[in-house]
């Protein structure tokens, strides 16, 4: 029986709101990316279960929760003895490989398993001339981090044993911070004001002391952010907004980048014969504020950062141009890509297969809610309290906890415990903490007892303050 194959791409901290499929063009456009949106499915509730880089990745690797595979943080890298997707499909004869962003450790207990070829880069990895990390030692490539990337997943399509399926995994390392653009893309925008997000001079008055005192605003953007400095002269207000479109400008162009590089990707499929037979997916480890809130960055279970982009062409189980509203979740995807590679779903994965949403059924019973939780409490740079939560389809229940627990890269000092509650149909953009409302508080007895359901059927366990 013939397998497809998997082009699964993944890009760092990409917010679906930066996807034209996903905002219409509001800030951007993404011509590529549109591309599997039209000729596959967009989803619209995709979440991930820990918004940081590490932990998401693992989660999507190994289709459990970070208390599971011990990924808390960005300072446990992970055990690859762990079993993972990529391994599973290796073992079923795919050839497989991952170029790009790794960021889930080095050395012999870190380093990539399952995949006939790799190259990473070490931790973050530079945007420019970048070192990459082969199974035989560092190599310094000349060029740009995406267009590297790319060619070298190019370079091993041609070389593969055309007679087997492939799996490849694409992992951009943009556009994460600090946002440096190519030289093709540096003008982008140069004459132009990216407009501010709705809430972008929210104060956030109603939420809880910890998250009012993180360090996420635009005033928190640091030189290498910037990469100018400030012009003389400008009030407060005036300063936020320039700050604001130094970012939001580079970003974009990072972005600009990721979208050329999918278009080779996706042209290389079509003068390959391999589009029909080939499952594309495109997502990011988790999302990101883009102003939003007054913010940049991730970690908070807030929708911009909760949400994941996530895009799938296969025409021979998808339907063009569809949308699934369904809840999924960056668990999901390792049961999803085996189920739709025809390969059996080890029962310890936490995860469930959606692959019946992507041709076009829900099945009875499919999740309405989903637990989250962030563990890496006031990290030096970004101070974003540990927190734990259930979303609901309409609502928001977020437990800040504001414990260390003696996590890695976590810091004191803990606080008192604090809750938000937020009606997501009233209230899209969480504006209002309804905690201490009259109507929040005929909530709260509902949403505590499907954390603790959600919380306990995954095996985490409750802080007790
Ligand atoms: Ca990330």
């Amino acid at each position: 029986m013939s397998r497809p194959n998997l082009l699964f791409i993944m890009s760092d901290d990409h917010a679906a709101h930066a996807i034209s499929a996903y905002s219409g063009g509001r800030i951007n456009k993404t011509p590529q990316l549109d591309r599997i949106a039209s000729a596959g499915m967009r989803f619209d509730a995709c979440f991930c279960t820990n918004s940081i880089c590490t932990p998401s990745r693992a989660a999507v690797l190994t289709g459990t929760y970070n208390h599971v595979n011990g990924v808390t943080t960005l300072d446990t890298p992970m055990d690859n003895r762990l079993q993972t997707y990529p391994k599973l499909m290796q073992v079923a004869g795919y050839q497989t490989a991952v170029f790009g962003k790794w960021h889930l450790g080095h050395g012999p207990r870190h380093d990539p398993k399952g995949f006939e070829e790799w190259a990473v880069l070490p931790n973050q990895g530079e945007y420019h001339d970048p070192e990459f990390l082969y199974p035989d030692g560092p190599r310094t490539i000349e060029g740009y981090v995406t267009d590297i990337i790319t060619a070298m997943s190019l370079d091993w399509l041609d070389r593969r044993d055309q007679e087997r399926p492939f799996a490849l995994m694409v992992h951009h390392k943009a556009p994460h911070r600090h946002w440096e653009p190519d030289a093709k893309h540096a003008a982008m925008y140069e004459n132009e004001m990216i407009p501010e997000p709705h809430t972008f001079w929210d104060e956030g008055a109603t939420r809880s002391a910890a998250a009012q005192a993180a360090k996420l605003h635009m005033m928190d953007l640091v030189e290498a952010d910037l990469k100018a400095p400030v012009p003389e002269g400008l009030t407060p207000e005036e300063e936020v907004s320039w700050r604001y479109q130094r970012y939001i400008k580079d970003y974009l162009r990072c972005v600009a980048s990721i979208d050329d590089n999918v278009g080779r990707l996706l042209d290389y499929l079509d003068d390959h014969d391999l589009t029909d037979d080939t499952i594309v997916v495109y997502t990011s480890d988790q999302g990101f504020f883009l102003g939003d809130h007054g913010w940049f960055d991730k970690r908070f279970m807030y929708e911009e950062s909760l949400a994941m982009p996530l895009l799938m062409r296969f025409p021979n189980e998808i339907e063009a141009g569809t949308v699934c509203e369904a809840m999924v979740l960056n668990v999901d995807f390792a049961p999803t890509f085996l189920d739709l590679c025809g390969l059996p779903i080890p029962d310890h994965m936490q995860g469930a297969s959606f692959r019946p949403l992507v041709g076009g059924e829900r099945p009875d019973g499919w999740q309405e809610s989903m637990y989250y939780r962030y563990w890496m409490h006031r990290d030096s740079a970004h101070n974003v309290p540990a927190h734990y939560g259930v979303r609901t389809m309409r609502h928001k229940l977020i437990y800040f906890y504001n414990d260390p627990l003696g996590q890695p890269g976590a810091h004191e000092p803990i606080d008192p415990p604090e809750w938000e509650l937020y009606d997501l149909e009233a209230d899209p953009f969480e504006i209002e903490n309804i905690y201490q409302r009259p109507e929040g508080a005929r909530l709260i007895g509902e949403l505590e007892a499907e954390l603790a359901r959600l919380q306990s059927a995954v095996g985490d366990e409750p802080h007790i303050a």
